[in-house]
């Protein structure tokens, strides 16, 4: 995989014309200028924009959402996997406990839940084993698309630094799956597997 060139990207965040008031905070805020004022409403540059979030939380007016999938989709999956990385416990109040937000994430109807750093020792392996083969220093993760994006956009002398492996949330998807399709028992062996990500991300609404 490689980082080099920018390939077609999915946006997930839109600008509501009808809600914008042209007031620049998110222009201020868009850490790769991707945000121009036209005839009065915020226009994004697809190809500068990183989707880091920022002009979300900066927008005074609620006049940029972020476009959802159906989330009944996952019921086309028989066998639904969550993988839920640690920091989105740590965003919840002191007084909400891990089992809670464990539960309702089952309630909503995922039928295994794993945390993300639970692959950490073997994408360590992994690591390791890429750094020692191609010597590159400093290795870049590539976990974070806002952050490779971000790389191709602002900083494209340290393209060559982003690992080439594949981003580690899609090896954590990978080795869970695996694993799930190994325990199937028999009963279950028709049964189609489908893992999902939980992104942690903190929308903070004035
Ligand atoms: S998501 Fe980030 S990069 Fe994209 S327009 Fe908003 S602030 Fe700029
Ligand atoms: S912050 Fe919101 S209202 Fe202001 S220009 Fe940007 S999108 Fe429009």
């Amino acid at each position: 995989m490689r980082h080099d060139d920018l390939k077609p990207f999915h946006h997930a965040l839109k600008i509501l014309e009808n809600k914008c008031t042209g007031c620049v905070h998110c222009m201020r805020v868009c850490p790769t200028d991707a945000i121009r004022i036209f005839s009065g409403k915020a226009h994004v540059d697809q190809n500068r924009c990183v989707d880091c979030g920022e002009c979300l939380n900066a927008c005074p007016m609620n006049a940029i959402v972020v476009e959802q999938d159906d989330f009944n989709k996952i019921f086309s999956f028989e066998i639904r996997a969550l993988l839920v990385p640690a920091m989105l416990i740590g965003q919840f109040p002191e007084d909400i406990v891990e089992s809670q937000i464990l539960t309702a994430l089952h309630e909503l109807g995922f039928t295994h839940i794993f945390e993300v750093e639970t692959v950490v020792p073997f994408l360590n392996e992994i690591y390791i084993d890429y750094q020692e083969k191609t010597n590159k220093k400093p290795l870049i993760s590539s976990f974070c698309p806002a952050i490779v994006r971000l790389i191709q956009v602002r900083f494209p002398s340290l393209v060559g630094n982003i690992t080439e492996l594949k981003a580690p949330l899609d090896i954590a998807a990978l080795y869970v799956r695996n694993l799930l399709e190994r325990k199937k028992r028999k009963k279950d062996k028709d049964k189609n597997v489908g893992v999902f990500y939980v992104t942690p991300y903190k929308i903070v609404r004035k």
